[in-house]
């Protein structure tokens, strides 16, 4: 269960990896790495009236989204030149040579089954049979506690209880730490049961939530008849199932109450557990997934939806809950089914909910999956190729920069009295930086891969990654531990480590580019770890000490004094976005905008550092015409120049704690003093907040 990482990209351009049609395209581009030029702005525009716009038009008007893609932007093309890496790998140990090392001989042979698609179709969806007789077989609601363990290890994403609570059947169990006592690991349970990305798509009663539910019970009929039911008999199961899902939705907290986490700090006892859902025997449960038999404790997420569960799995009939469970299982599985599944589930998933209009071809959607079944010894495959010790020192060097600044910028902040800024500075440098990979690659020895069965492969690692989730409980924390792999472009807060963590995969141009100056590298990677930095101090981080445990260190004036600036964040955010059809919840997104506001000066007070030590100033015209504090903000918005479709949109606004591109560039750079005298803006102009907001 992930509950408290904190990423940096809404769309980490893996959000959609659903599968489809596989033809190996003989026209893909070479890939190539997009580098920052300040002559790509659009001279014709007015950098005060829309900073995104004047950055971001001529870019975006250039590169047009992919048909495969549902987003584009600067960083795409770095995506694609990773994956590239990932699969000259795969490919190299796909051929069945002598002296194959026993995980070349793994990744080589998952290469090969999932690229098989020749066999992939020959097989249709054999390899599942047997767990849908399994399902057949279930005789009364007393087997549910048995059903679900038994899909939860088979099926991705049953232990990942992060904000889309969509992946596990009926809930989410794992290994968590402990809020109270971070050096601890205990069992979670958490909300889960859903199709579709959050409860409010089954709540909300506006045309175009009630057209995607319409479409998303067609959808689970079609999978139902792919599963070998009569198409009168899945259309009746969909009802149902939508029914069931509906009422967990209602029962489910909302994301916003989920972001403080003294709502989900509940403490309880496997008979405390059980005895909120009487209908569900934990104590099978817990055996059959092979869970230590006790546990520290369980800590409940949100004990309202369990209660909610134990009045819907006594409303509805053992039928009900078998085509419920057949539905969760062929849903967690299409992917690696023939192309029939493929393309049902593309079309719903990635069409329907995202805008794709296109199927990326097979070799990326293999990549991906690959790298996240194997990936965190895959990597090692990456970071050979494209993170040089030489990255690692100066990303490093940068981190250490960006944290210098934040020290500074705790000392000098007028509203925070003496005690709360000492607090604040020894949780500051306490944090742990972890830059490009980690420190150990992990054995996947254990892990039975065949040529023979793509899902059967997917099915031996999700097996493998849930039993080492759930190994984990009763033991003293791994601080060791990433949760991204290395070729990934994203970057990581984890509260309850109080570490950031940055994948060599954004490590790369366009947000870390070797070839470049400063200015541009502090406004682009540099942002990033001010984000990530910033993370340890936002709404949520706060309340979170140097070693990770949920404790208060803030004076209460301070926390009020906190909260004052935070709501000024909140309601800056709180508008509608006309591009995406909906209103943004600001306090959905509060934390994330204040890392970006916050991650921002940092990075300009850490370049003006760095500057000053080299003798240079922000504000001394470089040969090519512009001053280091322009290039700064250019760079900013560079790696931000992307581009979504509509559907997309929508569903980030919705769902997700990150605002959208155009957002994180306009509201951040409006908010701050430094961007109007970087282009001499004039007050009252569009970039220049009348009420600016600033938390760090
Ligand atoms: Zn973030």
């Amino acid at each position: 269960m992930r509950l408290a990482k904190i990423a940096l990209l809404a769309v980490s351009f893996v959000v959609v990896c659903y599968p489809g049609n596989a033809q190996q395209n003989s026209a893909e581009p070479a890939p190539k790495l997009e580098h920052f030029d300040p002559n790509m702005v659009d001279k014709t525009l007015d950098p005060c009236q829309d900073f995104y716009q004047y950055v971001c038009s001529k870019w975006n008007a250039a590169n047009p989204i992919p048909a495969d893609q549902v987003a584009w932007g600067t960083g795409s093309g770095l995506q694609y030149w990773n994956e590239n890496i990932l699969r000259q790998a795969l490919e190299k140990a796909s051929a069945p040579a002598r002296g194959r090392s026993d995980f070349e001989q793994k990744i080589g042979d998952y290469w090969a089954a999932c690229t098989n698609e020749p066999g992939l179709e020959a097989a249709g969806s054999r390899d599942l049979k047997p767990d849908l007789q399994r399902i057949d077989g279930m005789k009364s609601n007393s087997e549910l506690a048995d059903q679900v363990a038994h899909i939860h290890t088979l099926v991705p994403g049953a232990w990942e209880g992060d904000d889309n609570q969509t992946a596990a059947a009926l809930l989410g169990f794992g290994s968590l730490q402990d809020f109270d006592d971070a050096s601890k690991v205990v069992a979670g349970i958490d909300q889960g049961g859903l199709g579709l990305p959050n409860r409010d798509f089954y709540l909300k009663d506006d045309a175009k939530s009630k057209e995607i539910l319409t479409k998303y019970e067609m959808h689970v009929s079609k999978m139902l008849v792919l599963a070998g039911e009569n198409s009168s008999q899945a259309a009746a199961d969909a009802k149902t199932i939508l029914a069931i899902e509906t009422a967990m939705a209602k029962a489910q907290m909302d994301n916003v109450t989920r972001r403080d986490p003294k709502n989900l700090n509940n403490k309880m006892s496997l008979e405390q557990v059980q005895a909120l859902m009487p209908s569900f025997n934990w104590k099978t449960y817990v055996a059959d997934v092979a869970a230590p038999p006790s546990a520290p404790h369980y800590l409940v997420t949100s004990p309202e939806f369990f209660k909610g569960l134990e009045q819907i799995i006594q409303q509805h009939s053992v039928e009900d809950w078998r085509a419920y469970l057949r539905w969760h299982l062929v849903h967690g599985s299409a992917p690696y089914l023939s192309k029939a599944f493929v393309d049902e589930n593309w079309d719903f998933y990635s069409h329907t909910l995202f805008g794709s209009k296109a199927q990326l071809p097979r070799w990326r959607r293999c990549v991906r999956a690959a790298d996240r079944d194997l990936g965190m010894a895959l990597g090692q495959a990456y970071v050979e190729v494209a993170f040089p010790p030489s990255s690692k020192d100066r990303t490093t060097a940068m981190v250490h920069d960006v944290e210098h600044a934040l020290d500074q910028d705790i000392s000098g902040l007028s509203w925070m009295q003496a005690a709360t800024k000492e607090q604040a500075k020894i949780k500051l440098h306490a944090i742990e930086d972890k830059i490009g990979y980690p420190n150990h690659w992990r054995d996947y020895s254990s892990v039975k891969i065949t040529r023979d069965s793509y899902l059967n492969n997917v099915h031996e690692a999700t097996k493998f990654e849930f039993q080492r989730q759930l190994n984990k409980i009763g033991k003293p924390v791994d601080r060791g531990e990433w949760t991204m792999t290395p070729p990934t472009i994203n970057a990581y807060y984890d509260p309850q480590l109080n570490t950031i963590n940055f994948p060599a995969g954004i490590l790369q141009p366009p947000y870390f580019d070797p070839g470049e100056e400063d200015a541009p590298n502090y406004g682009a990677v540099g942002m990033v770890i001010g984000h990530e930095i910033t993370h340890g101090f936002d709404d949520q981080g706060r309340k979170f000490d140097g070693q990770g445990n949920l404790r208060d260190w803030w004076t209460p004036e301070d926390a009020k004094e906190y909260e004052q600036r935070d709501q000024c964040i909140i309601d800056e955010y709180t508008e509608e976005i006309p591009e995406a059809g909906v209103k943004q919840n600001g306090q959905l997104t509060a934390g994330e905008d204040t890392a970006d506001n916050g991650g921002m000066r940092l990075a300009l007070m850490a370049l003006d550092n760095k500057l000053e030590s080299k003798g240079k100033s922000l504000d001394a015209k470089d040969p090519d015409g512009w001053t280091p504090r322009q290039k700064f903000f250019l760079s900013y918005a560079n790696e931000w120049c992307q581009q979504y479709r509509p559907e997309l949109m929508r569903t980030v606004v919705l769902t997700n704690p990150h605002s959208i591109p155009k957002y994180r560039v306009n509201n951040v750079v409006s908010n701050m003093p430094e961007f109007q005298q970087a282009f001499s803006c004039k007050a009252g102009a569009p970039m220049v907040r009348a009420k600016q907001c600033r938390v760090w």
